[in-house]
């Protein structure tokens, strides 16, 4: 009978394997997401022209286009003169494109195509996060080209796409070239303070009953060393970005002397509550977005990955134990996170606060929207005198279909750029200026056409921001052959 129990455990163990070896081996990478043949011709003809470019680019980051959350800090002037540098250094659009300018800084230029079919929008922000300059190795706003490598403030974050983007019509401009459909240049000068220029750009296309089949902002980028397992540099697409939850968390009652506290403070109860909050995280869920992102990378993946993402329908509660436990990005991916942010009690030692506050900076995930997870706190913290007090609030974006035009489009030019890259579609977590467009278009991209390094994303408003001149000359590639798909 034991013999009879145990050749059944073991067959069916052995099938178990089987099932997930089998998976594994079918498991391969799939032809359309690398190995290109065409390669995209050098974005310049020769050395001085290429010299030329960058210092174009140079003039465009001097321009201190800093955005400050206190607006009275923000100097305005700057952003006048980046316009007018614009306009300097590329005649060619001034000259054939319909400037039109929107919300408080944006500037929207119309590349008029031969066709009426639908237009596509290349956007970018020139605004940027404030320098800490005593924290710097150079001069955040002198553009210093030093070995190949060119320091400022703006360089990845964003003026380094805006820069490909005007730089790639002016070329094709010049070249007499007409893009079959309209081509809209969007560029915000607010996208750092969530200012009124997109949102104002968006409504302004959506009242001419503009439905762009395209829409490309910043996002992803090409990257090493950000999935398990991988060694092979990715193109990641970013497909959707996450929600925004700014929340305070508020008692108040007695305050006082602090030689005779109660029993429990006001801090003490607030600081329980986040210990329960903290314990009872949200759900987990493989979105459609992350999921495509494993099927798609896990194919590269070292074996043992591989046989995991091969074999998600079994190993997914284990991966979600395991991103649970590590944090960061993994985790981030799959869940809406919390992070505690802020704690405001008294501003003395020994003065007993008569209100304290924990603010908190939560990152939606698509399955939950700002009223559940509110709803999620106030069930979770466990003390019904909490005030849950919603500060800044945005869902999550649609997710936009990888199956289209738009996509193949951009991962064409990618492939086209960067030879050996597998593109994948992934998860933004961090926002951007083109989730307003997705009020009128079911293709809003999110992909900055440059190389970054762990230690480049790290810079990313951080100091010692910097790009390679190798990088941002790829970058006015992509953007010259993205537009040549659209002759
Ligand atoms: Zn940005």
């Amino acid at each position: 009978m034991i013999s009879k129990v145990l050749i059944c455990v073991l067959v069916l163990l052995i099938v178990f394997i089987l099932v997930l070896l089998v998976n594994t081996m079918r498991f391969k990478p799939s032809k359309s997401t690398g190995n290109n043949s065409v390669k995209a011709a050098p974005a310049y003809k020769s050395k001085a022209e290429e010299d030329a470019a960058i210092a174009r680019f140079q003039a465009l980051l001097r321009v201190k286009t800093v955005s400050y959350n206190d607006k009275s800090l923000i100097n305005y002037d700057e952003f006048k003169l980046f316009e007018k540098t614009l306009e300097t250094l590329y005649p060619l659009i001034h000259a054939n494109c319909e400037k039109t300018k929107h919300g408080t800084t944006g500037l929207l230029f119309k590349w008029k195509g031969k066709s009426e079919k639908a237009p596509i929008v290349l956007m970018s922000h020139y605004d940027v996060v404030p320098v800490n300059q005593e924290l710097w190795s150079k001069p955040a706003f002198d553009a210093i080209l030093e070995e190949g490598v060119i320091w400022a403030r703006g360089t990845l974050d964003t003026k380094g796409t805006l820069f490909g983007v005007v730089e790639s019509v002016e070329a094709q401009l010049g070249d007499g070239f007409i893009p079959d459909v309209d081509i809209y240049l969007s560029f915000s000068g607010d996208e750092e303070i969530s200012g009124d220029s997109a949102p104002s750009i968006v409504q302004y296309l959506k009242g001419k009953g503009i439905v762009p089949s395209l829409v490309l902002d910043e996002g992803g980028a090409i990257v090493e060393d950000i999935f398990p397992g991988l060694d092979q540099p990715c193109a990641l697409i970013g497909v959707g970005e996450k929600g925004y939850l700014d929340v305070s968390l508020k008692l108040s009652g007695q305050g006082g002397h602090a030689s005779a506290p109660p029993a429990k403070t006001l801090v003490t109860r607030l600081a329980a509550a986040l210990i329960r909050i903290d314990k009872n995280p949200f759900k987990s869920h493989f979105t459609p977005a992350v999921t495509e992102m494993f099927t798609t990378l896990g194919r590269y993946s070292n074996f043992t990955y591989r046989l995991i993402f091969a074999n998600l329908w079994c190993f997914e509660p284990v991966l979600k134990i395991l991103f649970k436990k590590q944090g960061g990005e993994m985790n981030a991916l799959i869940r809406t996170t919390i992070a505690p942010t802020k704690m405001e009690g008294s501003k003395a030692f020994n003065v007993m606060p008569p209100a304290a506050s924990i603010g908190l900076n939560l990152r939606l995930l698509g399955t939950d929207t700002v009223e559940s997870a509110v709803a999620h706190l106030k069930d979770v913290s466990g003390d019904a005198d909490i005030e849950v007090e919603v500060m800044e609030k945005r869902n999550a974006s649609p997710y936009s279909g990888t199956d289209t035009e738009a996509w193949q489009k951009v991962s064409a030019s990618i492939l086209e750029v960067w030879q050996d890259v597998i593109v994948s579609p992934y998860l933004m977590l961090a926002a951007s200026d083109s989730r307003h467009f997705c009020e009128i278009s079911d293709n809003v991209l999110r992909f900055s056409a440059m190389t970054l390094s762990k230690e480049e994303r790290g810079l990313i408003h951080g100091n010692d921001e910097r790009i390679t001149v190798k990088a941002i000359l790829e970058t006015v590639s992509f953007y010259q052959q993205l537009i040549h798909k659209f002759s």
